[in-house]
């Protein structure tokens, strides 16, 4: 039968044989999945056999797209790659913007699954439907732009380029993939896994069209996607104007913005850093992905020329996180993240960490807070795994442990926790709690409802109700994560739109309440595949600091996370029995029953 939405096509390589093949994915497999992270964790949980080294040959890493990239649905063009995690050990998916998913896609694929290891660096080219592997030795060691900018020279301007930095090569935990110059596949340690497999660059090319089964709702339906989407003052003008550190202000005026490894929670100097200085003094122009209105990310001016500016949580992370308030310092460090190739967040909540060990005479490294050419120094140590630089390339989870220090690590399951102080976020702190891959704000966005009123504004300090809340927002956000949707579009469209629009897409009827039941089987099945891999309702913890040291000072002071009870009730609602395991029922009510953990 034809498909629409998705072409029923998996690219599969072997990088130990370097056999190449393709394959049919069945229309119940998509149907049930839908694409991305949820095809993802399909794949991973089915073919990564159980406790191997994430950066042994046994991993697998499935780039996946969705049934509406390259449709021309706004905030749509978007791709994932899932893996085994080598900085956490669980399941990891990350997505990227750009136009690299839209032009994997367009050769007629739906997924890529990279699996093997190389023997040398290599590249994968994949133009018009056809793949084929390539030397890289004169690549492997180059920066991210200068790996981009080599194979466009080589393979022309309409190829797009997802490529490792040295971070990746050397095994840095929480190393980036990053394609198309700038956008990146930041969380859990994707390019190192890359980095493992000897596969520098996948090059895409394509032009296939992707059918739509019912044009006439298609049409209508984005139609009234432009409209919400001027409608939404978040989408209308918060983003388009100042991007996302549009949040630094408001964060920051609630006392949940974290300065010094999560010591404090307001930054006296965060006016400097907001979105609204970076618009006055830096912005050169706007960028964004392709086919969406919103255009969020800014182009700013340097001393030495234009980078893409930091979002949110890379102003945070490099900045107060890490006592330092100097924008230029910020935008520098976020650019040499950026062309190193590691996560910005892991890397400036490391760094924190280090720096309060420093503080408390723990691990000397003579990094202190508020030092801006030690910062500088540490990201380039931690790509290059030189000097102090290789503990920390391990991630603050295994760096504060070695010192014997765990609990100065901000992270939950090893992945470094984002730019929220869940004491006044209650949910946060059950989202983070819960998340299953580690300290993500991602998966269960509770600041929408406990701080932008998005759907609706609830009581951030009240940890009653937040239990079905969060599941609610978990099940959704993995749907999402799976069409695959940018969250911001997320922020003014509802679900009943993106079921509406899928339907059109793939002629396949979904209702909203279709959407929720795809986003539940994959949380749990994500479950199944961290439980097999040895977590448990321990792992469903936040650092001691978040739990027994009230906010000292501010409009939050005086909280802590109240998890216990949320937990309790998570569980509950979930499904799952006290010590969080999916109950047999709710396992063959979602059709997981046959998983092994
Ligand atoms: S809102 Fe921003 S991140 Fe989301 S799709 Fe549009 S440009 Fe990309």
């Amino acid at each position: 039968m034809g498909f629409c939405g998705w072409f029923g096509k998996t690219l599969r390589v072997n990088l130990s044989t370097g056999i190449i093949t393709e394959e049919n994915i069945g229309q119940k497999v998509l149907s049930d999945w839908i694409g991305g992270r949820g095809i993802g964790a399909w794949v991973v949980a089915g073919e990564v056999p159980a406790c191997c080294d994430p950066l042994g040959e046994e991993n697998k890493l499935v780039f996946a797209t969705g049934p509406l990239t390259g449709a021309g649905v706004p905030g749509a063009g978007r791709f994932s790659a899932s893996a085994k995690s080598p900085l956490t050990g669980t399941i990891l998916d990350s997505n990227a913007g750009g136009r690299w998913g839209i032009r994997l896609k367009k050769n007629g694929y739906d997924m890529l699954i990279i699996e093997g290891t190389s023997a040398g660096p290599v590249y994968l080219k994949i133009e018009e439907g056809t793949a084929s592997l390539h030397e890289a030795g004169d690549l492997w060691g180059a920066d991210v732009r200068e790996t981009n900018d080599k194979l466009k020279d080589k393979l022309g301007n309409e190829t797009s380029i997802a490529c490792i930095g040295p971070a990746g090569e050397n095994l840095v935990k929480f190393a980036s993939v990053m394609n198309d110059g700038h956008r990146a596949l930041g969380r859990g340690g994707l390019g190192a896994v890359m980095g493992a497999k000897k596969l520098k660059a996948v090059a895409a090319k394509g032009s296939r069209k992707v059918e739509v089964a019912n044009k006439e709702k298609f049409d209508f339906m984005i139609y009234e996607a432009g409209k919400w989407l001027k409608a939404n003052p978040i989408t209308s003008q918060g983003l388009p104007e100042f991007g996302t550190p549009v949040l630094v202000k408001l964060f920051n005026a609630l006392g949940v913005f974290p300065t010094r490894n999560f010591q404090g929670s307001q930054y006296p100097d965060a006016l400097n850093i907001s979105g609204e200085t970076i618009a006055e003094l830096m912005t050169a122009g706007r960028k964004g992905c392709y086919g969406c209105p919103v255009q969020c990310a800014r182009l700013l001016k340097t001393k030495t020329g234009t980078t893409l500016g930091p979002e949110y949580e890379s102003i945070w992370a490099l900045g107060p996180e890490c006592g330092i308030g100097d924008l230029d310092t910020i935008v520098e460090a976020n650019h040499l993240c950026n062309q190193l190739g590691l996560d910005t967040v892991s890397t400036g909540v490391t760094i924190g960490c280090t720096m309060e060990l420093e503080e408390k005479g723990i691990f000397n490294t003579g990094l202190s807070f508020g030092d801006t050419t030690g910062m500088l120094r540490a990201i380039k140590q931690i790509a290059y795994r030189e000097g102090d630089g290789d503990l920390l390339a391990e991630g603050s989870r295994r760096l504060a442990e070695r010192c014997g220090a765990g609990q100065y690590a901000m992270q939950v399951k090893g992945l470094e926790l984002t730019a929220y102080d869940p004491r006044g976020l209650q949910g946060m702190g059950l989202g983070f709690a819960t998340s299953n891959r580690g300290g993500c704000h991602l998966r269960a966005y509770m600041a929408g409802p406990e701080a932008l009123g998005v759907p609706k504004m609830v009581d951030r300090f009240s940890a009653g109700g937040k239990a079905g809340l969060t599941i609610t927002q978990q099940n959704v956000s993995a749907a999402i994560d799976s069409l695959i949707a940018c969250r911001f579009i997320n922020l003014a469209v509802s679900e009943e739109y993106f079921a509406r629009i899928l339907s059109a897409v793939t002629g396949v009827d979904y209702q909203t309440q279709d959407l929720h039941r795809i986003g539940e089987r994959i949380w749990n099945l994500e479950r199944l595949f961290n439980l097999r891999e040895g977590f448990d309702c321990s792992h469903d913890t936040l650092p001691p600091r978040l739990l027994e040291e009230p906010i000292q000072e501010g409009p939050s002071s005086g909280s802590v996370v109240e998890l216990k009870p949320m937990l309790e009730e998570y569980y509950r609602f979930r499904g799952w029995n006290e010590s969080g395991v999916p109950s047999p029922g709710k396992l063959r009510e979602l059709g997981l029953e046959d998983f092994k953990c």
